[in-house]
């Protein structure tokens, strides 16, 4: 089922998750570890990202540098399907522009329609570690928006090559991020709001946002959407703080901020089993908040841990 069914039929806000595919060389196992206990809470759909090939050099005899393709956390499209065959709940997952061509995006794609998968959420992807900008593929997508447009064509059965013989539509729903504190590379928020416009425009049916700590911010964003005409749904990303040294990292990684009371809270805090049950009380009065005012999900950034997520669900579903 697709994600904007599930959140058209649904009389309440729902409840979904976001996992990364364990480093390369861990068993699938950690997976299911992290959504075995949130099961209770029937999440509607589990995202799945995915982490795109890096390059690092490494001195090799006489001092030559070589230069070596590594990517630490393969296996998006492998997850999805096991999730969806062993806890029979529908699969997102991420895809992205950076190291794709127009060509491999299409081929992707097919495995997905193949595997029965109903939704993807098409995102740029940051620039790798080794280059300051984002630089796509010869042959690849630039922006988001040109993955929405080559997952909107395939809907309608227009592939890569106009050569096909019959093709058939895939069925996708699309996804798309959105940033209550701004996308860091957009000049400003009007800026940022008129390409995820463009974005809709393009076939987006919903928007997750990124992780907030301040409801005033999605609530502010979303305001800014109705009034700039973008009337999908926009589900908001949740993330429990859980180290002290998020606190700063999480600002540096992301682009957001960490509001001063949350902040207080932190440094008051002597361990990091603490910082999480701060982390913990913080996210269940944004979850309150933010369901009192019927948005459509809470969508938890997991990342591969249950625990905190578990506390926050069975305190507000
Ligand atoms: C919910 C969510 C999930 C994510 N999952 C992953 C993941 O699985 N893997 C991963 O690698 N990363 C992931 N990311 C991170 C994401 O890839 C980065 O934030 C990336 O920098 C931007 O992606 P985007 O799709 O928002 O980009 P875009 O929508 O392409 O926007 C990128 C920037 O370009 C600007 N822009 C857009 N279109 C144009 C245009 N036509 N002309 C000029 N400027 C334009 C925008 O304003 C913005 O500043 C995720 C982010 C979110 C919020």
């Amino acid at each position: 089922m697709k994600v904007i069914e599930h959140i058209n039929q649904s009389k309440g806000t729902l409840f979904s998750i976001e996992i990364l595919p364990p480093l390369k060389g861990k068993g699938i196992q950690s997976i299911y570890e992290g959504i075995d206990p949130l099961m209770e809470f029937n999440p509607a759909f589990i995202d799945v990202t995915y982490h795109r090939e890096e390059y690092i050099y490494k001195k090799r005899d006489g001092g030559y540098l070589e230069k070596i393709s590594i990517r630490k956390r393969p296996g998006t499209v492998a997850i999805c399907a096991a999730v969806m065959n062993k806890y029979k709940i529908d699969a997102v997952p991420h895809i992205i522009c950076g190291g794709f061509t127009v060509e491999e995006t299409e081929n992707a794609l097919i495995d997905l329609h193949f595997l029965g998968i109903d939704n993807v959420l098409a995102i740029r992807g940051d620039s790798i570690k080794t280059e300051p900008t984002f630089v796509p593929e010869p042959n690849g997508h630039h922006y988001a928006i040109d993955l929405v447009k080559q997952v909107t064509r395939m809907n309608k059965g227009k592939y890569a090559h106009d050569d096909l013989i019959e093709p058939a539509p895939t069925s996708f729903c699309i996804g798309v991020s959105g940033y209550p504190e701004k996308h860091f590379e957009a000049p400003n928020m009007t800026s940022d709001l008129k390409h995820l416009k463009s974005k809709v425009e393009a076939g987006a049916e919903y928007i997750v946002t990124q992780m907030f700590f301040d409801n005033k911010k999605y609530f502010e964003f979303v305001e800014k959407c109705r009034a700039a005409e973008i009337n999908i749904p926009i589900i908001p990303g949740l993330k429990i703080l859980s180290t002290k040294k998020q606190a700063t990292v999480l600002p540096k990684l992301f682009h957001i901020d960490i509001p001063q009371e949350l902040l207080e809270e932190v440094e008051k805090c002597k361990t990091d089993t603490e910082v999480r049950q701060a982390g913990v009380e913080w996210c269940i009065q944004q979850s309150k908040e933010l369901i009192k005012a019927k948005v459509p999900c809470l969508h938890f950034y997991t990342m591969g841990t249950s625990e905190s997520t578990k506390k926050v669900a069975s305190k507000v579903f």
